[in-house]
């Protein structure tokens, strides 16, 4: 009998470092990035690729792959992935979560199989291959390695871009992770909803909980929480009525804290709410702003709001046949006849940091007919469409580095 384990004698290279690397247990709280970082320096000597570890001021590593283009004079291509994964609740798995087994019709299970060890994967074995066939291009080319994203990337990305080694790259275009569709249909995503956590606070008048007191703060809070109530209401109509909008194109508001009151018999004189909002990239910032001031101000007096988490909102990368890159990355897959949908990602990732620098950017793992299962139990992706992925970006990379 074989062991599902091992690889077998006729499996691709590809899959054989997939699985490697999925072995490697980069789980949250305790990632073993040290033996992530000798694996990928191993593949970039094998490959023969230049390959960094640069230090972050948070301590963690980055792993920096480059293949150096003919006219470095030209922006370059950056291909992201993280190395990190959430954790697992292995009692909940039918295989243990980080030994890559292999099923017989080939689902690869393992933690960070969709999210993300594949991309980082699909492109170390896409130029393996591109290599191999002495292709060279005229861009640079970098593929990052980066810790910290599934913590939110303060002690990852987000320092890695600020560092002097990071303009010097010169990135012009990326590349990071997607979700996998249980489609035929690719998720292609150009932006991400930005987190807005907005507390807002009423006062009012107090006295005996019998009587009929004028403008508490319980009634502004109510007129508060209506307006917003009626605005959610509305976006999740909106949503519903039209298919060809995500989670990610409308705007969601959920009111998730309420405090106040002292007793029963005693009118409060202070209720204080906290609105989890996420602000869709098609929004407009001004008017949205204008808007949450028009409700705590026709509340009546008394009434404020704070943000407890406020980030700006980061437009979406265009997606018109007039940029260079978007052209070139939908005509290439469009030519492979693969089929794709571009939307606004609901969550975030470590693409923000990117877009945030006006580096045009965008979000796909090409993981059709597989559910989405990232941070689930049993994560999984069939080797089919693990290697379609590494046909895909052996088209990809070269359209990208040599436009
Ligand atoms: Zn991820």
């Amino acid at each position: 009998m074989s062991d599902p384990k091992r690889p077998c004698l006729e499996e691709d290279v590809a899959i054989t470092t997939f699985r490697r690397y999925l072995r490697i247990n980069t789980s949250h709280p305790n990632p073993d990035y040290a033996s992530a970082v000798t694996f990928l320096k191993e593949m970039a000597r094998e490959i023969g690729l230049g390959c960094d570890v640069v230090e972050l001021s948070s301590g963690l590593p980055v792993v920096v792959m480059s293949w150096m283009g003919s006219d470095p004079s030209l922006q370059a291509i950056l291909f992201n992935s993280h190395m990190d994964v959430v954790p697992v609740f292995p009692d909940h798995w039918t295989h243990p979560p980080f030994d890559a087994v292999k099923t017989d019709n080939g689902d690869i299970i393992a933690r960070g199989t969709q999210d993300m060890k594949s991309c980082g994967i699909w492109y170390i074995e896409a130029i393996r291959r591109l290599k191999s066939e002495g292709k060279s291009f005229k861009r640079n080319i970098f593929i990052t390695f980066v810790p910290d994203e599934e913590l939110g990337g303060s002690n990852g990305m987000k320092l890695f871009v600020q560092l002097e080694y990071f303009k010097k790259l010169n990135v012009g275009f990326a590349l990071d992770e997607g979700v996998a569709n249980p489609t035929e249909n690719f998720w292609v995503f150009s932006g991400e909803r930005t987190v807005w956590w907005v507390e807002v606070t009423c006062t009012g008048n107090t006295g005996h909980g019998s009587a009929f007191i004028k403008d508490t703060a319980m009634e502004k809070l109510y007129k508060i929480m209506t307006s917003a109530l009626e605005f959610r209401k509305s976006e999740e109509k909106r949503l519903e009525a039209d298919p060809s909008l995500t989670l990610g194109d409308v705007t969601t508001i959920n009111i998730n804290q309420i405090q106040g009151g002292v007793q029963p018999n005693v009118i409060p004189s202070e209720m204080k709410i906290i609105m989890d909002i996420r602000v869709s990239p098609h929004r407009d910032i001004i008017a949205f702003k204008e808007l949450l001031n028009s409700w705590v101000t026709e509340a009546g007096e008394g009434c404020s709001y704070r943000f407890v988490q406020y980030n700006d909102v980061i437009g979406l990368s265009p997606t018109d046949d007039g940029n260079l890159w978007w052209r070139t990355f939908s005509s290439t897959l469009t030519a492979m006849g693969e089929k794709f949908i571009v939307s606004v990602f609901q969550g975030g990732t470590d693409i923000r940091f990117l877009r945030m620098l006006g580096i045009p950017s965008l979000g796909f793992s090409p993981m059709n007919h597989t559910p989405k299962l990232l941070h689930d139990h049993d994560e999984f992706l069939n080797e089919k469409i693990f290697l379609r992925g590494v046909e895909i970006y052996c088209e990809l990379i070269p359209a990208l580095a040599s436009c």
